[in-house]
């Protein structure tokens, strides 16, 4: 029944404001369309906001205890490495045929436990800057693992840290843009204003200007423009308010 202003205002400080938009959507969806029962099924929890393969996957089988593969990051490392012998985005099959892979892995009955372990396992152990091969229970089997080894490394983890002396050496001199510049920052702000009323569209961006030091009247308009499009805010003639 809540407008998606009343729920950006509950939201503040959760984060990226564009999922309290797809939980509005989603809770609507949820009862007007479902009839008030969330869907069991990858095909309708992924027409639900905001819902991609990983997060329709997870509900399947955390929620629900399907037997079926989670991929996140930390389990696409995984995967890659020890069938593939190579870093997640080197591996040179498709998505559709990766997560058959990671499929035919879940144990039967054992869905939930097997990808939360998984999860664990790639957070604590197969790591991605610096794997624990040293005292990794999948180390004989490790394609990475058993390939660098032919290559004269003592493991993966020697290969991969003298892989990325390399590559941080070049990247030092990348320039990082910091948070307090980055669009994501001014659109948080943008909201954070609009949550205590409407505004006048000048008066928001001297405010923004103030306080934030955004001074770059072509990238403010862009940042309104995201907003709009992503369906956070509403213009009517020059005032702005929540959506
Ligand atoms: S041997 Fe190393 S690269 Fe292979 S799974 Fe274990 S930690 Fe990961």
């Amino acid at each position: 029944k809540a407008k998606l202003s009343e729920v950006l205002i509950e939201w503040k400080g959760l984060g990226y404001n564009r999922r309290a938009k797809f939980l509005h959507e989603m809770a609507h969806a949820v009862v007007h369309t479902h009839k008030g029962n969330f869907p069991k099924t990858e095909e309708e929890l992924r027409k639900l906001s905001g819902v991609g393969e990983y997060t329709a996957r997870a509900v399947l089988t955390f929620a629900y205890g399907k037997d079926i593969g989670v991929v996140d990051t930390n389990i696409r490392r995984i995967f890659s490495r020890v069938m593939f012998g190579k870093e997640a985005g080197q591996v040179d099959i498709s998505t559709k045929e990766f997560f058959a892979v990671i499929d035919q892995s879940v144990p039967r009955g054992k869905g939930d436990p097997w990808n939360q372990a998984l999860m664990d396992f790639g957070a604590l152990v197969c790591t991605a800057k610096a794997p624990k091969c040293d005292v990794c229970p999948l180390q004989t089997v490790c394609i990475a693992n058993l390939s660098e080894q032919k290559h004269g490394f003592r493991n993966y983890a020697d290969s991969l840290a003298t892989k990325n002396k390399k590559i941080n050496i070049k990247k030092s001199g990348a320039k990082k843009i910091p948070f307090k510049q980055a669009d994501r920052y001014f659109r948080g702000k943008v909201i954070d204003i609009l949550r205590d009323g409407h505004q006048h569209m000048e008066k928001l961006y001297q405010q923004v200007e103030r306080d934030h030091k955004l001074r770059d009247k072509k990238r403010w308009g862009n940042i309104i423009e995201s907003l709009m499009i992503d369906g956070l805010i509403a213009i009517r003639g020059s005032t702005v308010s929540l959506a």
